[in-house]
């Protein structure tokens, strides 16, 4: 069968973010093809091991929650320097991180975007590209081409795409290397974890009872790639003097604390996005969830673009959104990877920094950051709602009580106007923008901000974060409305 190879957007890379862009761009009906090196959907090994609570209410404001709640454990998963930063009293539904590996999330997610018909193209590697000012060409390979409008790499790290369109990847080169491995050991283990100079390592049973997951640190002497079972033994014996007679072992991988960011997300017709864009130390968990915040932020913009409803410069707002909060994970990681080594000097700060985090205001700032509930784009001064995330308020429409994050099922912008019935027109824009006229019976509570004035009206981007906040006159809503969501039909 003859493939298509014309696509208004190519994506290289389907994992978590990969993926999840290319649920957005279809839910915006955009002809769009995942490009995937592996085989099925399938991850061996481990890498992230759950959610922060902004990520579970992105996969809420898109309906599909649900079915990541059924698979993972709720806990409190946010810390730092080994104190764990407790949300529950944040105001959101989900006040709460999610114990869920990465496999699991990849799984479920691959099976949402079947559903929504995504095509993927298995068992290819993008291996270059050549752009020119109507499009992308992707080779492959297989030694076919792709062409695109667009093209977006979501191919990790060592992302292909970033070399091939020339993005510099500045930043810091590694100072720990960590193994990871999934093994059986003939002696039992020294169960738990356990900080030394070089870092924190752990040793825990997996979920079949029988074999062993290691997280260990070895020497840094600028070692890549696949380790060996001997330099895991080494690893070991280094930090436990004996390696526990480790052997069998299903998956090995190493990482390192390398932290670099992308110096642009987009370079012509050729965006990043996830660790194409950043990568740093996992420590604290938070690389899947903001490749995964990445991807709603760029999929509805690269949407309207690619469909004319939006110029190009629309793309240039996801470079300064996301760029900034990809660089405050950078320093938090940088910090917390630090603190991971245990010495008498770095004890010593650590538990200044543990006293600190019992206080009320340093532990809501940094689990607001970590979290991702307290992330604020600059969309200039006015009202604390604009640039952050709407809470999922509950409604009363016409049409019967609803969720605010039931109205975002279908990643389309919304006018929540909470004035008289017919309070603000949006006629040339009712194309795009769903009006919806509503009551609302809570307090509006934002996380770290606290209670703000409530609103007579806001416009909702489809990644759920403010864009407008209504006065009595609407002044400014036509600029708001002209600037993320297009010139009014009638103009
Ligand atoms: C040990 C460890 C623990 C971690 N723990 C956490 C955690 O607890 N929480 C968290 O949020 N994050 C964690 N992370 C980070 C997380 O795994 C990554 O941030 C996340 O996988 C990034 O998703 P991505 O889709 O951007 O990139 P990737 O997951 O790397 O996906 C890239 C995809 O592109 C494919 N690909 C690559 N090159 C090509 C090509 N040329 N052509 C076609 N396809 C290609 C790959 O096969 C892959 O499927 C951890 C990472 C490690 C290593």
């Amino acid at each position: 069968m003859n493939e298509q190879t014309m696509h208004a957007v190519v994506i290289a890379g389907g994992g978590p973010t990969g993926m999840m862009l290319a649920a957005e761009l279809t839910l915006a009906a955009v002809d769009v093809v995942v490009v995937e090196r592996r085989p099925g959907p399938e991850l061996v090994g481990s890498r992230a091991r759950g959610l922060h609570a902004r990520t579970i209410e992105v996969l809420d404001q898109r309906g599909i929650a649900d079915r990541f709640l059924e698979a993972g454990r709720a806990m409190q998963v946010q810390s730092f320097a080994g104190v764990s930063l407790d949300i529950s009293d944040f105001p959101t539904r989900h006040n709460y991180g999610l114990a869920l590996a990465q496999s699991e999330f990849e799984r479920i997610l691959a099976a949402w975007i079947e559903e929504l018909g995504v095509p993927i193209r298995r068992e290819r590697e993008v291996t270059g590209i050549a752009q020119d000012d109507a499009g992308v060409e992707v080779r492959l390979s297989d030694g076919r081409s792709l062409r695109a409008t667009y093209l977006v790499g979501c191919d990790g790290g060592r992302s292909v795409v970033r070399k091939a369109a020339g993005i510099e990847f500045p930043g810091w080169d590694a100072s720990v290397s960590s193994l990871i491995a999934e093994v059986e050991t003939r002696e039992e283990p020294e169960w738990g974890i356990r900080r030394d100079q070089n870092g924190t390592q752990a040793i825990g049973k997996l979920d079949d009872g029988k074999r062993v997951g290691v997280v260990v640190t070895e020497r840094y002497a600028g070692q890549s790639g696949e380790p060996t079972l001997q330099e895991l033994s080494q690893a070991l014996v280094a930090v436990w003097g004996t390696d526990f007679g480790v052997h069998s072992p299903t998956w090995m991988s190493r990482f390192t604390d390398t932290t670099r960011l992308a110096a642009t997300y987009r370079k012509g017709r050729v965006l990043l996005a996830g660790d194409a864009a950043h990568v740093h130390y996992p420590v604290g968990g938070q690389g899947l969830n903001i490749g995964v915040q990445d991807a709603v932020n760029l999929g509805w913009k690269l949407a309207q673009v690619v469909e004319t409803t939006s110029p190009e410069s629309l793309l240039d707002t996801y470079h300064a959104e996301r760029h900034p909060v990809a660089a405050h994970v950078l320093q938090t990681t940088m910090a917390a990877t630090a603190l991971t080594r245990s010495d008498a000097r770095i004890d010593a700060v650590r538990s200044i920094l543990s006293e600190l985090l019992t206080m009320d205001e340093p532990r809501t700032r940094l689990a607001g950051a970590v979290s991702g509930l307290d992330t604020r784009y600059d969309l200039g001064p006015g009202h604390p709602l604009l640039g952050r995330r709407m809470p999922d308020l509950d409604l009363v429409t016409a049409t019967g009580p609803l969720r605010v994050f039931t109205l975002l099922h279908d990643a389309r912008p919304v006018l929540l106007d909470f004035r008289e019935p017919g309070g603000v027109d949006i006629a040339p824009w009712a194309d795009r923008v769903r009006r919806v006229e509503a009551e609302h019976v809570a307090v509006w509570e934002l996380p770290v901000v606290g209670a703000v004035t409530a609103p007579s009206a806001v416009l909702v981007r489809p990644d759920g974060h403010v864009a407008w906040v209504g006065d009595h006159a609407g002044a400014g809503l036509r600029e708001a409305l002209t600037e993320w969501f297009g010139r009014p039909t009638s103009a």
